[in-house]
């Protein structure tokens, strides 16, 4: 029999392959298969996803299923999603991601809106960030206020790595430097107070719910940047006690935090001098962020 009678089955077209890997995805129990399918296609095949519809009854080229293969494998074995594609959206922008740094988190963006509350438009504002990893927080900040200058730290190599080509893809580069080491320990000491913000999505994960959490986050992601000893306010404890060294006298810290502890952490804040705190709560109802301020 000639290779022109051999069944169409037999050929991995894109509709194939997309229910293929849907079905797969969902034995593994990943959360949206079709979904994940379909993007990592579009990145196999480097094209939109909407052009995946078009391409329905396309075979793919061999490079293509080679691709394929490697992502459907790696995102059986719980891998995330922004690993395997090397970016993830955050803000309405796009962030290159990968091995070695947080996968920037929706709830985050409550973050940032709480920031921007803080921050007056069209005044030159000085922000610390403590732990940048991919460098969301600082690139969002530094575009959606002009006059804003950061200073970041993080103490992992490859959120540097990372960092770095975040800062120069969004072109802040002029407004965020990035600094390699453990919280405020890497910054110049002088001038004192000379920050009039302090912001950080901080590791707050206690060390016993590390073995409830999903793989994607358990196994894949770093867990320096996920937790924090016994309660996962190690970190907290000491980057609040600390803040007021840094900060002007009417200066605010903001943090993200697990709703849990917010109550605890806005505490912490009055011990330490900070006069005005509030908690806000994430896009689902869930108390997310803690901000305060010196007077
Ligand atoms: N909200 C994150 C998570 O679930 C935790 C991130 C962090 O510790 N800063 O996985």
């Amino acid at each position: 029999m000639s290779d022109s009678t051999a069944p169409t089955d037999d050929v991995w077209t894109v509709q194939r392959i997309l229910q293929w890997t849907a079905d797969f995805l969902q034995q593994k129990e990943v959360e949206s298969p079709r979904l994940e399918a379909e993007l990592m296609l579009a990145h196999a095949r480097n094209c939109q996803r909407i052009r995946l519809y078009t391409d329905f009854e396309t075979p793919l080229a061999d490079d293509e299923r080679a691709r394929m293969r490697d992502f459907v494998k790696r995102r059986a074995g719980r891998e995330p999603l922004a690993y395997i594609t090397g970016r993830k959206e955050f803000y309405g922008r796009d962030f290159a991601v990968g091995s070695g740094v947080l996968v920037p988190r929706p709830e985050t963006e409550t973050l940032i809106d709480v920031c921007l509350e803080h921050i007056p438009p069209d005044q030159a504002v000085k922000v610390c960030e403590v732990g940048f990893g991919s460098g969301c927080i600082a690139v969002t900040l530094a575009k959606q206020c002009s006059r804003v200058s950061v200073d970041a730290t993080d103490v992992s190599s490859h959120a540097m790595s990372f960092a770095t080509q975040n800062v120069a893809n969004h072109e802040v580069g002029q407004q965020v430097t990035l600094f390699e080491g453990d919280g405020f320990g890497p910054l110049p000491r002088e001038p004192a107070g000379r920050f009039d913000g302090i912001v950080s999505n901080p590791p707050y994960i206690r060390e016993d719910e590390m073995a409830m959490l999903m793989p994607e986050v358990a196994v894949h992601e770093p867990r320096e940047a996920l937790v924090s000893g016994a309660d996962g306010l190690v970190l907290v404890r000491r980057l609040v006690s600390e803040a007021v060294d840094w900060l002007t006298e009417d200066g605010w810290m903001v943090l993200e935090l697990d709703p849990a502890q917010c109550e605890r952490v806005v505490e912490l804040f009055r011990a330490a001098g900070f006069a005005k705190t509030a908690i806000h709560q994430d896009l689902s109802g869930n108390d997310r962020v803690v901000s305060a301020e010196r007077s």
